[in-house]
C-alpha cells in the first residue's frame, strides 16, 4: 500500500490540507506534517539556525496530524529523514488557497515542499487552487486523486522533477478536463508604498493587487483560465540548455581559467 505524506504552506489546519488527506486516504496510507502556521510566499527554505519541534495535532474531522514550527520544505526533510518512520512513496503539498502559475512558483511554499521532495527522490505534487467563494475543495481533492494515482501507477516521475497542479474553482461537473501544460507568464502589479514610522523614519510595504495573467495558448495560465486542470512538470534543473552554448561562446576567448 503506497505511503503519503501531506503537506502545505497555509498551515496544518487548513482547509485545504484537510481536503487533500481525504482526497488521498482512497490511495492508501496517509501522514501529515505541515507547517503550525501560513508559510504563504516564502519560497523553498530550510531552517538551520534554530532547533526544530514537532508534535501532534488533531485536524477539524478528528485526523491526527503532525505539525512543526519549520516551514513547508522543512515538514518534508524532517518526514522523509526520519519523523515520519515508515518510507514515503509521494509527496503532496496543499491544497493552496491560491493559484501558483508562471513565476508564482519560485515564491511558492507550495511548490517549494514539492521540490523538497524531488530532492529526496520521492515523486511530489504541488496542488494549488483558484480562489472563490464557495470553495469547491472536492474537485482539486479529486484531481489530485487522480494525478497522484497515475503517478503510482507509472512507477514514479524522473528524478529531480515534480508537478505543479492548479485546480480551478468550479464543481467538478464544470471542468473541461486536463491539460498538461508549460509554465505561462504573470504580470505583477507590484508598487512601493514609503510610510513614516512616529520616529520619522521611512518603512517600506510592497504593495499592488494581484498578479494578472497573459493567456498563451498551452500554459498554466491559460488552462486555468477555460476551466481546466493544469498539470505542469517542472524540473529542478533550472539550467537553460540553449543559452549555454551562446554562453561558452562569451567565455571561450578567456580559456578556462578566470
Ligand atoms: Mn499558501
Amino acid at each position: 500500500m503506497p505511503h503519503i505524506l501531506i503537506t502545505n504552506d497555509d498551515g496544518v489546519h487548513s482547509p485545504g490540507l484537510l481536503a487533500l488527506a481525504q482526497a488521498l486516504r482512497e490511495l492508501g496510507q496517509v501522514s501529515i506534517l505541515a507547517p503550525d502556521r501560513n508559510w504563504s510566499v516564502t519560497g523553498h527554505n530550510k531552517t538551520l539556525d534554530r532547533p526544530l519541534r514537532v508534535w501532534s495535532v488533531s485536524l477539524a474531522d478528528g485526523t491526527q496530524a503532525l505539525t512543526t514550527d519549520g516551514g513547508p520544505s522543512d515538514s518534508v526533510a524532517l518526514a522523509a529523514m526520519g519523523v515520519v518512520a515508515e518510507p514515503i512513496h509521494l509527496v503532496a503539498s496543499g491544497i493552496n488557497t491560491r493559484p501558483n502559475l508562471g513565476d508564482d512558483i519560485t515564491y511558492s511554499g507550495t511548490v517549494a515542499a514539492a521540490m523538497e521532495a524531488a530532492i529526496f527522490g520521492i515523486p511530489a505534487i504541488a496542488v494549488s487552487q483558484e480562489e472563490g467563494d464557495p470553495r469547491y475543495w472536492e474537485t482539486a481533492g479529486r484531481a489530485a486523486r487522480l494525478i497522484a494515482r497515475k503517478i503510482l501507477e507509472n512507477g514514479g516521475i524522473p528524478r529531480g522533477t515534480l508537478l505543479n497542479v492548479n485546480v480551478p474553482n468550479l464543481p467538478w461537473e464544470h471542468i473541461r478536463g486536463f491539460q498538461v501544460t508549460r509554465l505561462g507568464q504573470r504580470r505583477y502589479h507590484d508598487e512601493l508604498v514609503v510610510r513614516h514610522d512616529p520616529g520619522g523614519r521611512p518603512y517600506y510595504w510592497i504593495g499592488g493587487g494581484p498578479p494578472t495573467s497573459i493567456l498563451e495558448p498551452g500554459t498554466d495560465v491559460h488552462a486555468l483560465a477555460h476551466g481546466y486542470i493544469s498539470v505542469t512538470p517542472l524540473s529542478l534543473d533550472m539550467t537553460h540548455d540553449t543559452f549555454l552554448d551562446v554562453l561558452r561562446g562569451w567565455f571561450a576567448p578567456l580559456g578556462e581559467r578566470p
